[in-house]
């Protein structure tokens, strides 16, 4: 099957950009997420059995389900070492920037990246790619960005030197950006790639279980009480929402991950279209984080950027509110009723 991405010359232009560089960075977008840290550790992973020696700078923490990944113990977080990270960033050669779309996505580490003297290649599959780089490799229509880095080094005639260590990550970026393949997956290339990771002797039961079977005790009583007592239904809308306060997410001793996911849940009513939910931020007042799921052509991602500060794929988006939780309410009930209105 033919996956190429590139044409001969940019095929040509990214091998060199390897070859010639020394000091590689490769960093993604904050609050990172299974395909954000597998990529970032497939193709770290990948350059180092090209001999290279990459740093991969992340800007915060990743969810506790995905620390079990190979790999994991080396990447540098930015919110922890933010002068060391600041200088690797300006005495790069070549940053490759993975899973996001715009220098924003990584927070504080934006201008550091934009101004960094270093060249910079963009994989990613989120719209509307805006970033200055030699090479921005951007398929909206791929599941994942773990997919196009797949997908690269094929093409690049390298997958004999994958490792098992490449291939897990790549899996499972591939695997929890598609919700365990179960949406934004039914292109056959997908099942391709799956092919060949698994003559590189993955085991992608296992994988499934460290992700989506390794939930904390709290977790699970917190899923209880969402469905329970703080799921709004608004079924004249096809639409759900729901609110986590900071006392809620106190109650439920929530760490980091803790609260992904519950969102995809209300979709499992019949006829439910769309699901919201509303998160508190744990630490600074009036910062409300939204996530943003639906069904078939709801387009949640242009009901992102109209009303939440975000964006993101046509069935999976975020956004962030500068309010009080009790506003926050209010923005989603009034978006529900406003957007869903005649679809
Ligand atoms: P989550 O609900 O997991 O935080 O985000 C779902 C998806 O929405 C992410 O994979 C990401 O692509 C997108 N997303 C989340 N927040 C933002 C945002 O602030 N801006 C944009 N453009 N996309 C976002
Ligand atoms: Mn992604």
């Amino acid at each position: 099957m033919n996956i190429d991405l590139l044409t001969p010359a940019e095929l040509e232009q990214l091998r060199e950009l390897i070859n010639v560089s020394e000091k590689i960075v490769l960093c993604c977008h904050r609050s990172p997420d299974g395909d954000a840290i597998g990529s970032v550790l497939g193709w770290a992973e990948f350059l180092r059995t090209q001999g290279k020696v990459p740093v991969a700078v992340i800007p915060d923490a990743y969810p506790d389900f995905l620390q079990w990944m190979p790999g994991t113990e080396r990447l540098l977080r930015y919110d922890k070492h933010e002068n060391f990270a600041n200088e690797i960033l300006a005495d790069a050669d070549l940053i490759f920037c993975l899973d996001f779309n715009t220098a924003s996505r990584t927070d504080k580490m934006a201008g550091h990246i934009t101004e960094a003297k270093a060249k910079k290649v963009m994989i990613d599959h989120h719209l509307n790619p805006d970033m200055d780089t030699v090479m921005c490799i951007s398929h909206p229509e791929a599941c994942s960005t773990c997919e196009l880095v797949f997908r690269l080094i094929w093409q690049l005639g390298c997958f004999e030197n994958v490792t098992k260590k490449c291939a897990v990550p790549l899996y499972c970026g591939m695997m929890t950006d598609t919700g365990g393949f179960t949406y934004n997956s039914t292109r056959p290339e997908i099942f391709f790639i799956i092919s060949q990771l698994l003559t590189k002797h993955i085991n992608k039961d296992k994988i499934y279980r460290n992700v989506y079977n390794n939930y904390s005790e709290w977790r699970m009583r917190l899923t209880g009480y969402v469905l329970y007592q703080k799921m709004v239904v608004m079924a004249e809308h096809n639409a759900c929402y729901f609110v986590l306060t900071r006392e809620d997410l106190r109650r439920f001793h929530y760490i980091k991950g803790d609260a992904e996911g519950l969102v995809n849940m209300p979709l499992q009513i019949k006829g439910t279209k769309l699901s919201i939910s509303l998160r508190e931020d744990t630490e600074h007042d009036n910062i409300v984080w939204v996530s943003l799921r639906s069904v078939d052509d709801f387009p949640c991602n242009l009901m992102a950027e109209q009303y939440f500060n975000g964006g993101g794929h046509l069935n999976a988006s975020g956004g962030r509110l500068e309010c009080s939780i009790e506003e926050a309410e209010a923005i989603v009930c009034r978006a529900i009723e406003e957007f869903c209105k005649g679809r």
